[in-house]
């Protein structure tokens, strides 16, 4: 396997919660599958984050880890050019994260609208919150922080509502370098992301959690169920009745993605009642597993050679730990933590 240490280097994690689904591939798989031309790729399977949440519910996460590995590898994520690997197999980054909280002012985690979206996600009342938002949790962002300065990454993908998390490793960056005179950690710039938006079978955003989503591993009669159930043009109550793409919530927007070839002949169909919302949904289906048919071939080939992903893996852990415990030593010693030997 190759290194491509002379790219700029870029960072991008996924929490192991469960099998993906469409709305990460064009989320940011897709982007992914660009970048590990571009630069030298690192991507994380960040499980301590989703302990950070999970922590009571924690039966899931290995298998999940796994699964995500599939998932990428199956999309076509290349470990002879990217850098797969487990949060929790580098734990220079938990050393790394334990140094940058010393650094870290309370008000700069407590003003994070991230952490804030999560806490109120996480608590109904006060008390609620006293017992489920834990000091794991109230670290993330310097935990995150840390998962892109370990790798010194120049490129962090970031959708332009999530610029606040890299407002906030850049900072760090920023005060690590002032405080110890050194112009040690590069900061890493956003790379804005702008990726079409694939809605739920029900109209909101795509989630494993709200039930609504068609995961990449799914078979086609999965596919073709789910689909069925998408909501359409809420305005069309019969058959006979004109249907209007524009108000057609989720099949049309699927058909722009998936088969763009043939929005002028599904326009036409629906506005003048010839095809049904049940047919248009059955041939969109149709498209849809012909996009995943080769996604489902390349998984089921890994799934049958576990050997080899464990490989990836773990050539993908000792690369990691590697770069990572370079700079943990440089941390160390500008923090004059080596200098007692
Ligand atoms: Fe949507 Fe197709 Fe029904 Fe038209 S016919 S409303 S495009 S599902």
């Amino acid at each position: 396997m190759t290194a491509t240490a002379t790219k700029t280097r870029i960072m991008s994690g996924m929490r192991p919660t469960g099998r993906l689904h469409l709305g990460h591939y064009f989320g940011a798989l897709l982007n992914w599958l660009e970048y590990q031309d571009k630069y030298d790729s690192y991507f994380s399977i960040v499980d301590w984050h989703a302990l950070t949440t999970k922590y009571q519910d924690v039966k899931g996460i290995g298998g999940s880890i796994r699964e995500i590995a599939l998932d990428w590898l199956s999309v076509g994520i290349n470990p002879e050019v990217s850098t797969i690997y487990v949060q929790s197999a580098i734990p220079e980054i938990a050393e790394l994260h334990l140094l940058l909280s010393m650094i870290t002012p309370q008000g700069w985690v407590e003003r994070e609208p991230t952490l804030k979206d999560m806490v109120k996600m996480l608590a109904g009342d006060e008390t609620e919150a006293q017992e489920k938002v834990t000091y794991g949790l109230l670290g993330y962002p310097v935990l995150m922080t840390s998962d892109i300065l370990a790798f010194r990454a120049g490129l962090v993908p970031v959708g332009k509502d999530q610029q606040s998390h890299l407002e906030f490793a850049r900072d760090i960056a920023k005060r690590f370098n002032h405080l110890y005179g050194a112009q040690y950690f590069p900061e890493p710039h956003p790379k804005f992301t702008d990726t079409p938006l694939l809605k739920g079978l029900d109209g909101q955003k795509m989630g494993k959690s709200y039930n609504n989503d068609i995961k990449l591993a799914d078979s086609p009669e999965d596919v073709l169920k789910k689909v069925k159930q998408a909501i359409t043009d809420r305005t069309r109550i019969a058959r006979a009745d004109p249907g209007h793409t524009d108000l057609c919530e989720v099949p049309w927007p699927m058909y722009k993605i998936f088969a763009p070839q043939l929005t002028d002949q599904v326009k036409n169909e629906c506005e003048s009642a010839v095809i049904g919302c049940v047919d248009c949904k059955t041939r969109l289906a149709g498209t849809v597993n012909d996009f995943l048919a080769p996604i489902r071939e390349k998984r089921a080939s890994f799934e049958k050679d576990p050997e080899t992903v464990n490989k990836i893996l773990k050539y993908g852990n000792d690369k990691a730990r590697a770069v990572a415990r370079e700079t943990l030593a440089g941390v160390k010693d500008l923090m004059g933590l080596s200098r007692w030997v």
